[in-house]
């Protein structure tokens, strides 16, 4: 047994999401994400003197959303908080943010790992703003601002210690990931940085109940960077204890070059923010009347329908995580199965074929260019014979695409691909193949009764893929057992 197996790993994060408003948290700066340098600002977002914040009312909507989604409790009475401290990509020298008194509080995400579910708790969910960007390393004498980012709104939501492995982590956060994109209160790309977290690691040793102290890695912005630091935190954790040292509570930097590592800043220049309320801000009282106004407009959630998925269409968990990762998905499912009134064979086609086929052309799943209509009259041809599963799949399919007013019926015929259940031209083609192969034959009729795969493949292969597999199957074991 090796050193770290004697330890545990406890794992508390700190998720930032940027919120996909149109405006800034105080402001109507845009905050559309690529536009040029330092475009989108103004004197509200630059802290020009004089002037004032007003907050944005679809912060407040997306918030209370997250919020009811996760079984926060929504706080009536929440209040903003500054946050002070210098950096040069914090023009007003203070972060507007959410201290004494969160939006939300309370709540949970549940998990999945290794088929067994666990709810992660959430401590609270705080409002607060964006800083701009420092870009250090593309001139050799400066360190370059971009404002644009300065004020755009964000959701930190603060989980308890309750998550034990890396792995854990990666499913939270591709939880919260599935959920803030489903609920649109964000676009949640951790390449574009809207979203983050803070992986706040201790260790302790198996058993026991009290929590190490804990070291915080800032900033991880990619699921494969949290791994390595969580990683190499934990190992760096177990040398110092198995040394006889004890933790520092440290805020630190993954260095994704090394690998390692490193202290942002200790204890000693610890930062005081000097948190008071913030005194151009109301406080934000909300109503029961307006919580349950933002209830009413939610939709389902992903994990309400995964369940009817599965219990009530009888879907195997790995359609139905499919079909429930994003909500466009879910939605046109749903559509396509109530047409159809086919779950498995619309499940089928959405997995196998539109989906794979929108992300080669890059389209969204509401730009699929076939009409609904067609997509039914598709699925019916294959339920009622008229073309086999394959050749609708292979060929016809490919053809829609490129003439998506056609019906599939006609584009079946023009292939020549209506399947034959006349059992003449079938049982001509049987006497054929059985003269082809006497050897065969006569190893079938001792008994091999396997090779009825092979004299359907050469079915197949005649009636080049027309031959209705229920017809032909009964026809070849009337004519091999003659
Ligand atoms: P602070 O207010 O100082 O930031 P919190 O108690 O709010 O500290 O915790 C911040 C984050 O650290 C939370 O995500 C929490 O789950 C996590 N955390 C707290 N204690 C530990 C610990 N011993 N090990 C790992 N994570 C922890
Ligand atoms: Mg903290």
């Amino acid at each position: 047994m090796s050193a770290r197996d004697k330890y545990e790993t406890v794992i508390g994060l700190e998720v930032h999401v940027q919120l996909n408003t149109a405006s800034k948290a105080f402001c109507s700066d845009s905050t559309l994400f690529g536009a040029e340098a330092n475009t989108q600002v103004s004197p509200i977002s630059l802290g020009h003197p004089g002037t004032l914040p007003v907050v944005n009312e679809e912060q407040i909507a997306k918030a209370v959303k997250l919020g009811l989604a996760l079984g926060c409790e929504i706080n009536p009475h929440s209040s903003f908080d500054r946050k002070n401290y210098f950096y040069a990509d914090l023009p007003k020298g203070y972060q507007i943010t959410q201290d004494r008194s969160p939006i939300c509080i309370g709540g949970a995400l549940k998990i999945k790992i290794d088929e067994a579910f666990k709810s992660i708790r959430i401590h609270h969910i705080h409002m607060e703003e964006d800083a701009g960007k420092s870009i250090h390393d593309t001139d050799g004498a400066y360190s370059l601002i971009d404002l644009n980012r300065a004020g755009v709104p964000l959701l930190e939501i603060v989980s308890e210690p309750d998550l034990r492995s890396a792995e854990e982590v990666d499913a939270f956060m591709s939880g919260m990931r599935q959920l803030v994109r489903w609920l649109d209160v964000s676009d949640g790309n951790m390449e574009q940085g809207s979203m983050r977290c803070d992986v706040n690691v201790s260790i302790r040793l198996k058993g026991e109940e009290e929590f190490g102290t804990r070291c915080e890695i800032k900033n991880v912005n990619s699921m494969r960077y949290a791994r390595r630091a969580i990683a190499y935190e934990v190992g760096r954790q177990v040398d110092i204890i198995e040394k006889g040292g004890s933790i520092e509570q440290q805020t630190l930097n993954f260095d994704p070059d090394t690998g390692t590592t490193t202290p942002l800043r200790d204890k000693e220049d610890a930062h005081d923010y000097r948190y008071f309320p913030e005194p151009d801000m109301p406080p934000i009282r909300l109503s029961d009347g307006y919580i349950q106004a933002v209830k009413d407009g939610m939709v389902r959630l992903p994990w309400e329908l995964y369940e009817d998925f599965t219990e009530k269409l009888g879907l195997s968990d790995y359609d139905a995580s499919l079909l429930t990762e994003e909500v466009e998905v879910a939605k046109y499912f749903l559509g396509l199965q109530h047409l159809s009134q086919q779950t498995k064979a619309s499940a089928n086609l959405i997995i196998n074929k539109i989906l794979p086929y929108c992300k080669d052309k890059q389209l969204a799943l509401f730009d699929f260019p076939v009409a609904s209509e067609n997509l039914v009259e598709f699925l019916d041809i294959i339920r009622t014979g008229k073309v086999s599963n394959a050749m609708a799949y292979q060929r016809i399919f490919p053809e829609m695409t490129e003439q998506p007013d056609r019906s599939p019926l006609e584009i079946a015929k023009d292939l020549n691909l209506l399947q034959s259940s006349d059992t003449s031209f079938l049982e001509e083609l049987i006497e054929g193949i059985l003269a082809d192969n006497p050897d065969k034959v006569k190893v079938y009729r001792n008994g091999k009764k396997g090779l009825l795969g092979f004299f359907m493949g050469e079915l197949m292969k005649k009636s080049k893929g027309k031959a209705d597999p229920k017809v032909a199957n009964k026809l070849l074991r009337e004519k091999l057992e003659a």
